[in-house]
């Protein structure tokens, strides 16, 4: 063994000691959060690694910085062979891979392209961060040094990986029929000397090796130390719907999770999010909230996690007294995420799709109103005339129970009830703006219209029904939201029917995908979908003589889209009945924008920047359409407001593709 060896060693032992000691360090962190499970699903979890983490298919949607990302990111992935043959030959310096023979070859050409690549992904990304400065690498107190330190580093491994692979046939002649296969590298081998080339080469391999391991161990202390984290963080994202944690509240017990004041309220994986976010900003400059000027950038609230618990995680894990200033910096104060922060959200999961790394920003955002409204009592006033309306009346609106079945007045013929019927295929949940509000019952009204043309066997639960709990839950009344989800699961446990038809996409996300972790399991079908089937098994007929014939937008409701992946049927439909053009927003489909309404906010005001429902109203009439077409009681009411505010109501009209049907069928 050569001095050279014993150098190595000992370095190579030092740093992944530390690179050990500081992943221990994070752990620690880690388990002092609320336990969660995000490993079940094996194979669908390696499934959302190989398409978002490897294939790179969310970086990619930006496509001039996600090229040169995912050329980092291959490239890396790549040259791992060039790493690894440095690292052995720290051991062993007689070691090549030219050991291999001429598969070896294909490992020495594909080093040189990639590691080609990432010079020029390296040089673009600092052209494109001094350069072109694109808006959403601003902001939120992120800082070029980090950044630029480590792409850097990466052209310092690049560039002495290229410098032994230029030099490395002058140390091993045997090997230099495998070594013309670096047809790059080889074409800065005339510049070395025979005499001299031993010296650089060892000069770049000693460099490639310590550029590794400082790189290595800088990124614990990074942004960057994503490049660790992300694969895991997909690995362990949601797989299925995007539901709220939930646990069963148990109002007996002391120990009742009041919501997440500080870190070690949030779950691990809330935390763990902190450490894999890039700080690449594509959350937030999706952000309708942010868009318009409210003071919530999705980003800052994951930075602000990772922040604070490296500000209180080490202090919590060494036990020892928490000094009173680092204990009133809590995660939620001034300090770090105001009320005003986690006020704006809108629940719409714009960020929760952009995300590189399949950060989930809604669920701690819900978490953090959870300790406001149930542990501080603090949220705006508006709140309290909505909280005693569900709890008096089981609905926002301020009209009674008994009042639930007002909108069936000028229907002709009478609208079949659960508690009557007992038995029927079809449920139908009309929801609290299906029963309540003026402009939606007539939604309603067309919906049950169509089933009974259609002969469907229905039946409403009527005065039975109460909210779903979707608003009491996004606005952190989780006490209140469990209460009318038990009711009504209890409700629909006394009647035998197939599935639930719902208008609402609030109801779908609700009732189909988080009612189940109280015990209500249901087939839950949105009208779009459910009007489609109709529609093509000729229950409902479009009469040629009756199609419209408008130009028509429409608008995808961030619950029914982005929540529950329906974008198509909706489309479909609004084809079926309509001659004239169907227009698309340049904000469309999984990239929609929000209207303003989700998480609650349809209930509070908008005091601050330009309201949500005005950017996308003026949007959809960018396009001159006759009809916007929406799929939700609150997309309907924010984007007609947003028409009568800008003053186009009389010549544009928003109407639910279920209205839509109605008009055009026989
Ligand atoms: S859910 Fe929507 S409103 Fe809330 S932070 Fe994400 S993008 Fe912004
Ligand atoms: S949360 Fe995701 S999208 Fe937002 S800055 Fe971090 S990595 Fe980028």
């Amino acid at each position: 063994m050569h001095l050279q060896n014993i150098v190595f060693i000992v370095l190579f032992l030092a740093a992944f000691s530390l690179f050990t000691y500081n992943l221990l360090r994070i752990r620690s962190y880690l388990v002092l959060g609320r336990g969660e499970n995000r490993f079940s699903q094996a194979g669908n979890r390696i499934l959302k690694v190989l398409g978002v983490g490897i294939g790179q298919s969310k970086i990619l949607r930006d496509p001039a910085a996600g090229i040169m990302h995912a050329f980092i990111f291959w490239g890396f992935m790549v040259l791992i062979t060039a790493v690894l043959e440095a690292f052995i030959q720290g051991f062993y310096s007689g070691f090549s891979l030219a050991m291999l023979g001429s598969i070896s070859m294909v490992f020495f050409a594909s080093q040189d392209i990639f590691g080609s690549l990432v010079i020029l992904a390296v040089l673009y990304a600092l052209y494109r961060r001094f350069i072109v400065k694109p808006k959403r690498l601003q902001g939120d107190g992120g800082t070029n040094a980090d950044a630029v330190f480590i792409l850097m580093l990466i052209m310092g491994v690049m560039l002495t990986m290229f410098g032994v692979n230029a030099t490395k046939s002058f140390v091993h002649p045997e090997n230099a029929s495998y070594y013309k296969a670096h047809f790059i590298a080889s074409q800065i081998t005339p510049l070395f000397s025979t005499t001299s080339a031993v010296t650089f080469y060892n000069i770049f391999w000693w460099g490639h090796i310590l550029i590794i391991l400082t790189f290595m161990n800088y990124l614990p202390y990074s942004k960057h130390f994503h490049i660790v984290t992300s694969l895991p963080n997909v690995y362990l994202a949601k797989i299925g719907p995007q539901t709220l944690d939930t646990e069963e509240i148990n109002f007996e017990s002391e120990n009742v999770f009041l919501g997440a004041g500080d870190i070690e309220q949030l779950t691990w994986k809330e935390m763990f999010d902190g450490y894999a976010c890039t700080e690449c900003g594509r959350c937030t400059s999706v952000c309708p909230a942010n868009l318009t000027g409210k003071p919530l950038s999705p980003r800052k609230i994951i930075m602000d996690i990772r922040e604070r618990t490296s500000e209180k995680a080490p202090l919590l894990v060494n036990r020892g007294e928490i000094p009173a200033d680092v204990e009133s910096r809590k995660l939620v104060s001034e300090h770090y995420i105001t009320d005003e922060e986690l006020w704006a959200c809108t629940s719409c999961m714009a960020c929760v799709q952009e995300c590189p790394v399949n950060i989930e920003h809604v669920n701690p955002i819900v978490d953090m109103r959870r300790f406001l409204v149930q542990s501080e009592s603090r949220f705006p006033d508006e709140l309290m005339t909505v909280f005693g309306n569900m709890e008096n009346n089981g609905a926002p609106w301020a009209y009674p129970q008994s009042d639930r079945l007002r909108w069936t007045v000028g229907l002709d013929a009478a609208v079949p009830v659960a508690a009557e019927k007992q038995e029927f295929d079809v449920l139908y949940w009309v929801g609290c703006a299906g029963s309540f509000d003026a402009r939606y019952q007539n939604v309603s009204r067309s919906v049950a219209t169509l089933l009974d043309k259609a002969k469907v066997n229905y039946a409403v639960l009527g005065t039975e029904e109460k909210c779903n709990g979707d608003s009491a839950r996004r606005l952190g009344n989780e006490f209140l939201a469990q209460m009318m989800i038990k009711e009504n699961v209890e409700t629909m446990k006394k009647y035998k029917f197939g599935k639930i038809l719902v208008s609402c996409p609030h109801c779908l996300q609700t009732i189909g995908n988080e009612y189940k972790a109280f015990g209500g399991d249901y087939e839950v079908m949105h009208h779009s979908e459910f009007l489609g089937e109709l529609i093509q098994q000729n229950r409902i007929v479009i009469d040629d003589t009756k199609k419209i014939d408008k130009k028509i937008t429409y608008h995808d409701s961030c619950y029914l889209g982005r929540y529950n992946d329906i974008y198509e049927e909706p489309r479909k439909l609004i084809e079926d009945v309509n001659k004239g053009e169907l227009v698309e927003m340049k904000r469309s489909k999984d990239r929609g924008l929000c209207c303003g309404a989700g998480g609650g906010r349809m209930w509070m005001e908008e005091k601050v920047g330009k309201k949500v429902n005005i950017e996308r109203t003026e949007e959809a009439l960018s396009l001159e359409p006759d009809v916007i077409s929406t799929a939700c009681p609150f997309c309907m009411t924010m984007l007609t407001d947003g028409v009568k505010e800008i003053g186009r109501a009389e010549n544009v009209k928003v109407k639910d593709f279920a209205e839509l049907v109605l008009e055009s069928s026989r």
